[in-house]
């Protein structure tokens, strides 16, 4: 990486002494993990969105407070302040990432809004009638809808992967079908529904020799896979913050610079441009020409908190954290005949399973009775859920504070569905 990272002095953590925490240790940093009676919450539904840590409430409160100022426009000193830690976090997110320069790092309000950036902008650039996008049978609402709007902006068609019998996109089906039409690819790290998990770099060389760009939806994965830009091979990625423990309201677009460079801008306002006049307006390099108006500073400043917490845990502590609660959910659903597990045996943090006679809905709603919960519902991806065969699916994830309590609560309150629904 060529930028040096500066860290916000007020934001450093202690990292030797997290580093050193017993995992178990990790769920007193949460305050959200009780209920109002004080009592655990069993929260099974990280995948959808993360408790914070205090040090993460403690890091926006401070922004919203006595550091608080606006960034890149003030001449007083708290202002100055304000735009050198906002501009340290974006150094946090490029370290994080190990994109080659901050400058490849635009700060957007979640995935949703990055993904819709890179199909107006970059889609809106390049796209003509005959191109073609490829998806996945198991991609998220927010990885379909921006590029069938695109689409029908430009005339492009759109073409799905099928996935695996186990749940995962299927790489050798998508080397068959990509054609030189495909100009794009559009893929999910790790499916929210089924926590199968994508070789990226495999995906990257199936694209490229196709000659299309990789865009790797990255939220489920990263919160919980160690990333890195230079070897994963792709051209976009994307994630969102609320889903690593940091603030809602703030996502990451990282892109190629030589991408980003020829992209035009998304939104138009302040702080994207050059030189404004009623003639002509030409427009500030990236990231500042896709980061119109003033930008969600707190949560920024949040979102690096968060990565600075995570990083001191340890992001391979984390995943291997996370695979044995799957892998002990996992044996414990299979001994239950009524359950249907979906998805591959190395899911990555998230378990979904079907109950017969039961719709998930009355399986959350009795699991909610017992402080314990989960989401139900198609996860905002229904050509997943056509192609399973069902409706909705029940989804337990898991995070860096879940552990054996969570697990024993789920099993105890599907007891209880159980006799319920005889
Ligand atoms: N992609 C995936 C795989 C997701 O899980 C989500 C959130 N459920 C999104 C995209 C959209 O993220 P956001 O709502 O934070 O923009």
């Amino acid at each position: 990486m060529s930028s040096p990272v500066v860290r916000h002095p007020e934001l450093a953590l202690d990292e030797a002494e997290l580093a050193m925490r017993d995992m178990r240790d990790v769920r007193a940093d949460f305050p959200g993990l009780l209920t109002p009676a004080g009592t655990p919450w069993h929260y099974l539904d990280t995948a959808a969105t993360a408790q914070k840590p205090q040090a993460v409430i403690d890091a926006t409160v401070r922004a919203m407070s006595a550091d608080y100022a606006t960034v890149h426009r003030g001449v007083y000193a708290r202002s100055a302040d304000m735009t050198l830690a906002f501009e340290a976090a974006r150094l946090r997110v490029a370290k994080f990432l190990n994109a080659s320069s901050s400058d490849e790092i635009v700060f957007v309000r979640g995935a949703t809004e990055g993904i819709n950036l890179v199909a107006q902008s970059w889609g809106g650039a390049n796209l003509r009638p005959g191109d073609r996008i490829l998806l996945s049978q198991l991609e998220h609402h927010s990885n379909i809808v921006p590029w069938q709007l695109i689409a029908q902006r430009t005339g492009a068609a759109i073409d799905v992967v099928p996935l695996t019998a186990d749940g995962r996109i299927d790489l050798d089906a998508m080397a068959v079908m990509i054609r030189p039409e495909h100009r794009l690819v559009a893929l999910a790290h790790v499916s929210n529904v089924l926590g199968s998990v994508l070789d990226v770099q495999r995906a990257a060389r199936i694209a490229h020799d196709a000659g299309a760009l990789l865009l790797i939806d990255g939220c489920q994965a990263a919160p919980r896979l160690a990333l890195d830009m230079q070897a994963l091979g792709c051209d976009f990625y994307l994630f969102s913050g609320h889903k690593l423990y940091g603030p809602t309201g703030i996502g990451v677009l990282w892109a190629r610079a030589a991408i980003l460079a020829d992209m035009p801008p998304y939104h138009g306002g302040g702080a994207m441009i050059d030189k404004v006049t009623f003639e002509r307006t030409s427009y500030a390099p990236p990231p500042a020409r896709f980061e119109a108006g003033t930008p969600a500073i707190v949560e920024t400043i949040g979102l690096a908190a968060a990565l600075d917490y995570v990083d001191a845990i340890g992001l391979d502590r984390i995943a291997a954290h996370e695979d044995a609660l799957v892998a002990r959910t996992r044996e414990a659903l299979r001994g239950i005949n009524s359950i249907r597990l979906l998805g591959p045996e190395d899911a990555a943090g998230i378990v979904s399973f079907a109950m017969d006679g039961v719709h998930p809905h009355d399986i959350g709603t009795i699991l909610d009775e017992n402080d314990v919960a989960i989401r139900a519902g198609h996860h905002c991806a229904q050509p997943l859920m056509a192609h399973l065969g069902v409706e909705a699916t029940a989804r337990a994830s898991f995070g860096i504070y879940s552990d054996e309590s969570d697990i024993e609560a789920l099993l105890k309150g599907l007891d209880r569905v159980r006799a319920i629904f005889g």
